[in-house]
């Protein structure tokens, strides 16, 4: 099948040129990330493939159904970026990669959490100067710590049981549906209020939807417990970025880390050394000593490109031959 792949960077081409090869699709790498601008490059392709940042609302559902596209390729797991309902109208199906490595992002959120947490990053800085000072490096010890963990589906709960069984923490979790195997490790399901007021560390793993956007905001750093550690590997709009600066000047929260960012479509996968940077709360966060910033690397490994590959590439084929969609994506999904 003829594919438009936008936004493609070298490692995208390298996994899906290395798993067309049992699937033998006619692929087509674009640079441009897809909004209204670039939907003319799909000009003619029945299926085009898209990332996390790309833009899919009603106004490039349109004119993509318009220019005899019939198929929506998401190659991750999250579709909070697409207009669902504007698919279904218009006869696009949307299908994703709903898991392709769980345990990516979930060691990352650990190897995040214990970076800020140890202060590995600004350790590293200080030794490339010749530093061997301590000062300002203590941390705290994981063990015994209360942390909290909303959404225990694929990731949550891989990052739940590391902390539980790994770690040696009080987990605490928060999610509409309960994971009975958690649960028999010892981690208690909470409201998310209570798992705001009693957890120190909180690690974000619900999808976006309406009703998580924001599920972090001045209320609940409010309510939280003083010196709360945020760690956020799902979604950026799960927090708002100013309450958050502004739970960090009054000391409130104790220290972020995190993999996304609400505005990031505007800054990362490209490199912006050379450019000013017009985000002004992106810039303020990266000035706080007790913030930790990764460009939305939590799924970047061998193990999680061959997946996603394999899964975009498969969930096209199967399309193609029209058979039933697996991985198929529909406005149900969104609570
Ligand atoms: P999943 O669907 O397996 O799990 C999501 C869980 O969140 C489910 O158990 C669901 O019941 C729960 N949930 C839904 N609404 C909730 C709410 N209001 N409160 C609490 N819990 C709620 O998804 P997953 O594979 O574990 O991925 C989780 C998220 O991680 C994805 O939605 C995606 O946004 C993000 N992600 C990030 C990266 C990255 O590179 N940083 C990579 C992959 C996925």
């Amino acid at each position: 099948m003829r594919v438009a792949i936008f936004g493609t960077k070298g490692y995208d081409r390298q996994f899906l040129n290395r798993a067309n090869a049992a699937h033998g699709h006619d692929l087509h790498f674009l640079e441009p990330r897809l909004d209204e601008s670039t939907a003319p490059l799909a000009q003619g392709f029945p299926a085009v493939c898209v990332f996390v940042n790309d833009r899919v609302d009603a106004a490039v559902l349109e004119r993509l159904a318009a220019q005899g596209t019939r198929l929506v390729a998401l190659r991750c797991a999250g579709y909070n970026n697409v207009d669902l309902r504007a698919a279904a109208r218009l006869g696009i199906a949307v299908v994703r990669v709903p898991a392709y490595s769980p345990h990516a992002v979930a060691e990352f959120t650990i190897a995040l959490l214990l970076a800020l947490d140890r202060k590995v990053h600004r350790a590293w800085a200080r030794v490339r100067e010749n530093n061997f000072a301590l000062d300002g490096l203590i941390g705290r010890n994981l063990h015994g710590r209360a942390a909290g963990v909303i959404g225990t589906g694929r990731i949550g709960a891989l990052v739940a049981r590391s902390l539980r069984l790994g770690f040696g923490c009080e987990v605490l979790a928060s999610d509409v549906v309960e994971d009975p195997e958690l649960v028999a490790m010892g981690v208690s399901y909470v409201p998310p209020a209570e798992l705001l007021e009693r957890a120190e560390i909180v690690s974000l793993h619900c999808p976006l939807t309406p009703q998580t956007r924001h599920i972090i905001d001045a209320d609940a750093i409010a309510k939280a417990r003083e010196g709360l550690v945020i760690v956020n590997t799902s979604r950026g709009a799960l927090i708002d970025t100013r309450a958050l600066i502004a739970g960090l000047k009054a000391r409130r929260i104790g220290g972020v880390a995190l993999d996304v960012y609400e505005q990031e479509a505007d800054l990362f996968f490209e490199d912006l050394s050379d450019e000013i940077i017009e985000d002004d709360d992106f810039q303020r966060l990266l000035t706080f000593p007790n913030v930790l910033v990764t460009g939305h690397q939590a799924f970047l490994t061998q193990e999680a490109l061959e997946g996603i590959a394999e899964t975009t590439l498969g969930n096209i084929a199967g399309f193609e031959a029209g058979r039933p969609l697996a991985n198929s994506v529909d406005p149900a999904m969104v609570r």
